[in-house]
């Protein structure tokens, strides 16, 4: 399979970031045609910024995006119309991207109808074939988004953006606000419409656990780098980056939203004003006097295994 898309933000810090935005930092991701990419980290990390760069939806710094092969205008906003179809991202809650006041009908069908993907008069057939698709029954083409549970609008939001037919789909904690029952039962939706549809995934997660279980390789982020990636059948054994590690090494806990990543010690600096050198040394229980001054560069530390860190280049 090739490479499907590449993009890499090069800048570094840009002088003034907008407040709220965090920046991505010398960033290069590649995602071949139907691979499963987690991007984890905590809440801050810039991994979701990295996904809407991704689809096109925030702007590289400086860098280059490629779809399939072709350079897309790496600073620009707006992607092409026919690439940017073919890249969609689901958010968190479906809720709030959901219009209340429209039917499952018109949130579904107004987009593959717009692009001249379908007919109008073909409109409701469509809607109800997605509808089956992500197990809703295709009565409820008539409902509005209240009269659902969390669970059937994740449903309709991956209904919504599989009418569009993309390729590629950016997941950005897409069942972060479910019960983890309900959350098992739409990961395991997601692995079947890869499936069936051909579809590649940037599935973004602070759960590395969601994550592994859905992945083919995992991206690790702290504060706009991407400090590991390996594949997901050697993240138990073969993690590599102190960071990486801590995050394994935590007790899952019952509030989840709140006590996630208390086993590692300290607070996560501010993204806006990073530490110098290794951006985990404050927090890291290996830190070198290098670790201070220099950052580690993202190196090939097995085949396929990346990581980022100086005690990989310390000589024994
Ligand atoms: Fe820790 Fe240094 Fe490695 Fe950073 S580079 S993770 S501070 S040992
Ligand atoms: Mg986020």
């Amino acid at each position: 399979p090739g490479l499907l898309a590449r993009l890499r933000n090069a800048a570094g810090l840009p002088a003034r970031q907008a407040p709220g935005v965090v920046a991505v930092d010398d960033v290069s991701l590649s995602i071949r045609a139907g691979e499963v990419v987690g991007l984890v980290g905590e809440s801050g990390c810039g991994k979701s910024t990295l996904g809407r760069m991704a689809v096109g939806l925030h702007s590289l710094s400086a860098g280059e995006r490629f779809w399939k092969g072709e350079l897309l205008a790496g600073a620009s906003r707006l992607a092409p119309h026919r690439t940017s179809l073919g890249m969609q991202m689901i958010f968190q809650d479906p809720q709030a991207s959901l219009n209340p006041r429209m039917r499952v009908q018109d949130i579904i069908g107004e987009a593959p109808v717009a692009h001249g993907i379908v007919e109008r008069r073909r409109q409701a057939e469509y809607v109800e074939t997605l509808l089956e698709r992500v197990g809703l029954d295709p009565a409820v083409i008539r409902h509005f988004p209240y009269q659902f549970s969390g669970g059937q609008r994740a449903r309709l939001g991956i209904a919504r953006a599989l009418a569009v037919e993309p390729e590629f789909l950016v997941c950005d904690e897409a069942v972060a606000a479910l019960d983890v029952s309900i959350q098992a039962q739409i990961l395991n939706l997601f692995l079947r419409l890869r499936d069936e549809l051909n579809l590649t995934y940037l599935f973004i997660s602070h759960d590395l656990h969601v994550v592994h279980h859905v992945s083919h390789r995992i991206v690790v982020m702290y504060l706009g780098r991407v400090v590991e990636s390996i594949a997901a059948e050697r993240l138990f054994s073969d993690a590599n980056h102190p960071y990486t590690r801590a995050l394994l090494a935590e007790v899952p806990s019952l509030e989840p939203a709140k006590k996630r990543f208390i086993a590692i010690r300290g607070e996560m600096p501010s993204p806006m004003a990073p530490p110098s050198g290794c951006h985990f040394h404050p927090r890291c229980p290996h830190a070198m006097p290098v670790c201070r001054s220099e950052a580690p560069p993202l190196a090939e530390i097995a085949p396929g295994h990346h990581s980022a860190c100086h005690l990989n280049h310390v000589s024994a």
